[in-house]
């Protein structure tokens, strides 16, 4: 065993990080306002590699490991959590259905722009009906001759106006459950295939979620994604290893959350000394550190699975589910450390709180997880 990072995981580590300091920090607060999609931001993670972390170099990625990918999706989380949610769902949910499970030729043509970082993907699950329960979705994809014709509607939809490169979900027969769901590759333009209302949301502001919505919309045939009836099973194994991506996330709010208390513990006194001396503080800072190393264990862990070509279904599960409670504990204390100062948005705390909440929704609710463990873990 090695809990050791290699020189260079260290020097992506520092890369990435000085990176979000310079040239995310300073906005952070004017792109969450105005719910902002920092589109100008996505050449600069291309030069870096984020956009295309853990892709073939022959379809335009940078060839890094499950490892690597939570080191940047956590610099960039523990200063901005949304444009950290907008990368993950870019590379975990869109480009990585694609590079999962698409043939040469989809890769060659759409995953290669993908990793590049010249296009944006999107990943179309959840429906205005089916959230947890995603195999009740209702969006249906007929065959006409050459095409597939959509129709119905996605709800939540990260990147569903500004993402070039969609992966949808639909119902190919109805008869057959979770079997009869498919998975197509739709480009943004295309007739019937537009976005819908825009979310005004409570955190992860400048990751744009959008409704997205199908009339008639005609999908060539070459664009289904592996074989008819395989889009459900290719969804789960999307989201087990998209899960260790809002694991790594979470550890890098839970860490920015925690340096930003650490930080203003020892800068404001009362009583005539720094707030940082007195006990019940320093417990919630200590408490927090641990947690937070735990659960980049945890997820370092299900990365690590997952670079060994193994299956981490549960591990996954396990690093998303306690990663996504710690960083809502260690966003919670965060502002209970600043006093006033924390529920007001001159101090970072504030917006760590409102957008932690979505680690435990997002790619499966906290309950979700642990039925997925308790599947894993208690089968009779
Ligand atoms: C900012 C944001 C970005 C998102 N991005 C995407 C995206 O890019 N693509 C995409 O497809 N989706 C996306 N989603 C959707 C997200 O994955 C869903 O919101 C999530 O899976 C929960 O579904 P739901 O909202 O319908 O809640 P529901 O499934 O209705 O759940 C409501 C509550 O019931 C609980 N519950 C449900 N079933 C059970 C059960 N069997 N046992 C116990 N409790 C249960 C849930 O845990 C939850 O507490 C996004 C959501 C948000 C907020």
């Amino acid at each position: 065993m090695n809990f050791c990072l290699s020189e260079d995981q260290q020097l992506l580590r520092r890369s990435v990080r000085e990176f979000a300091e310079s040239e995310i920090k300073p906005h952070v607060r004017e792109w969450d306002e105005a719910q902002h999609l920092p589109g100008e931001l996505l050449p600069k993670l291309a030069e870096l590699g984020v956009m295309g972390v853990q892709f073939p170099s022959e379809y335009g990625g940078a060839a890094m490991s499950a490892v690597d990918y939570c080191i940047c999706i956590e610099e960039l989380a523990r200063v901005d959590p949304s444009v950290a949610l907008s990368v993950a769902a870019h590379n975990g949910l869109g480009a990585a259905h694609i590079a999962m499970f698409g043939s040469p030729d989809q890769k060659a043509r759409y995953l290669t722009p993908l990793a590049r970082g010249e296009k944006l993907a999107a990943w179309g699950l959840t429906e205005p009906h089916s959230g947890s329960d995603a195999a009740a979705m209702r969006t249906t994809a007929a065959r006409d001759g050459d095409d597939w014709v959509l129709n119905g509607s996605k709800l939540f939809i990260t990147h569903g106006a500004s993402g070039d490169t969609m992966v949808v979900m639909a119902v190919t027969d109805k008869t057959k459950g979770s079997k009869g769901i498919s998975a197509f590759i739709l480009e943004r333009g295309a007739p019937g295939f537009v976005a819908g209302k825009k979310e005004d949301k409570l955190g992860m502001r400048a990751s744009e979620t959008t409704e997205v919505i199908f009339q008639n919309c005609r999908v060539p045939a070459a664009q289904l994604i592996g074989e008819e009836g395989q889009g459900f099973i290719q969804t789960l194994q999307v989201l087990d290893a998209g899960r260790i991506g809002i694991a790594a996330l979470s550890v890098g709010l839970a860490q920015g959350a925690y340096e930003a208390a650490r930080n203003y513990a020892f800068e404001r006194k009362q009583f005539g000394r720094a707030i940082g001396t007195f006990q019940s503080i320093r417990w919630k800072l200590v408490d927090n550190a641990a947690r937070v190393e735990a659960a980049r264990l945890l997820t370092y862990r299900a990365a690590w699975l997952k670079d060994q070509g193994r299956r981490m279904t549960l591990e996954s599960s396990m690093a998303k589910l306690y990663a996504s409670e710690i960083a809502v504990r260690a966003s919670e204390d965060a502002v209970q450390i600043h006093g006033g100062y924390g529920f007001v948005k001159d101090y970072p705390a504030e917006k760590f709180f409102r957008d932690v909440k979505l680690t435990t929704i997002g790619e499966g609710t906290s309950e979700v997880q642990r039925l997925v463990i308790a599947r894993q873990l208690l089968a009779a």
